[in-house]
């Protein structure tokens, strides 16, 4: 350590794998590669600004395509992020991953994590070795913002393309714009930029401290049905079958259920499975028995919830022991 950097903010970096650490054979690809094969000191070599703003302690968790995330990563991930915030030398973590699956993974911790210290994702569209690669960049930026005093208490964020998302509405929308998540509706919470920080807003729903989830020893089997012209009720039938705890079901427009798939979840609920209604269509939310009668149904809406972020919750929730549709929907009320 130098001189200079005693004062520096000290900051985890732990990374997963993702497009940000993609290698492909050919600088000119940025569709054609392979995700998760390049290691965390490459990812650190890429940005030599990084050494003036923070001091970075770097873990390769995993390397995987995120793609392949699974719940038992999740729970490695997030024991661990809680395990380093809990260390007075480390003042934020920041966390590399893959586009696909970022959202799900930002919401876990988001209801997860036990600090108020900064937690920030951030990954990347093109491979490391493109042209133009936007990875070191959004590690630069997000870097930058888990070293910011404004990132602490705002939950889980995420830094990408210059802008900040609050973990709990942020989704992907774009299969290879360099500018692929959004917050619909509501907006970005702010910017990154040049090493400012600026935020416009602050996230209202309980997350983190004041969360009451702990992380499980596993999470429970939570499976989601789509709704769509002509759909069948095989789907749902056979994950009752399985032992499904849980159903979330990405509804047409305001959470409305193809008839057939209505009965075969009015049937599920029969059978102690907890069914959240959330919508395909990417922003909205979804009014409690609007374009379903939630009340008859034994159902629970996601309100602005994404289906995948519905399920997140709605598997801590079952961890937790609370499966009753009124106990859920104040939970989806609150989170
Ligand atoms: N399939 C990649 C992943 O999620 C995509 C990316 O990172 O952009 O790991």
């Amino acid at each position: 350590m130098t001189k200079s950097d005693i004062s520096l903010p000290r900051i985890a970096l732990l990374a997963t794998g993702g497009t940000i650490a993609g290698q492909a054979g050919d600088a000119s690809k940025t569709a054609g590669y392979k995700a998760g094969v390049v290691g965390v000191d490459k990812l650190l070599d890429a940005v030599p600004a990084l050494t003036q703003v923070a001091q970075i302690h770097a873990e390769q968790v995993a390397s995987i395509d995120s793609k392949d995330m699974s719940t038992a990563l999740w729970l490695t991930l997030a024991a661990r992020v809680n395990a380093l915030l809990e260390e007075d030398d480390i003042d934020g973590v920041v966390i590399t991953h893959g586009t696909d699956t970022l959202e799900e993974t930002a919401y876990l911790l988001h209801l997860t994590v036990k600090s108020e210290k900064p937690v920030v994702l951030t990954a990347a569209m093109r491979p490391s070795t493109a042209l133009s690669a936007d990875g070191p960049l959004n590690l630069l930026n997000a870097v930058t913002l888990a070293a910011h005093d404004g990132a602490a208490g705002q939950g889980v964020l995420v830094a990408f393309n210059n802008q900040i998302h609050s973990a709990r509405d942020v989704t992907k929308t774009s299969t290879y714009a360099v500018d692929a998540f959004r917050t619909p509706e509501f907006g970005a919470l702010g910017w990154v930029q040049d090493g400012r920080v600026d935020f416009q807003r602050g996230v209202v729903r309980r997350h983190t401290v004041g969360s009451q989830f702990d992380l499980p020893a596993a999470l429970p089997a939570v499976e989601i049905v789509t709704s769509y012209a002509g759909a069948s009720r095989t789907a749902i039938d056979a994950f009752v079958a399985a032992g499904v705890k849980g159903l979330v079901v990405a509804g047409t427009g305001n959470g409305s259920i193809h008839a057939a798939l209505q009965q075969a979840l009015a049937d599920a609920v029969k059978q102690g499975v907890a069914v959240v209604r959330s919508s395909r269509v990417g922003s909205g939310h979804v009014m409690r028995n609007g374009a379903a009668p939630d009340d008859a149904l034994g159902s629970v809406s996601a309100g602005t919830l994404n289906p995948y972020k519905a399920r997140v919750l709605l598997m801590l929730s079952i961890a937790a022991g609370i499966t009753d549709a009124t106990a859920l929907q104040q939970l989806f009320d609150t989170y």
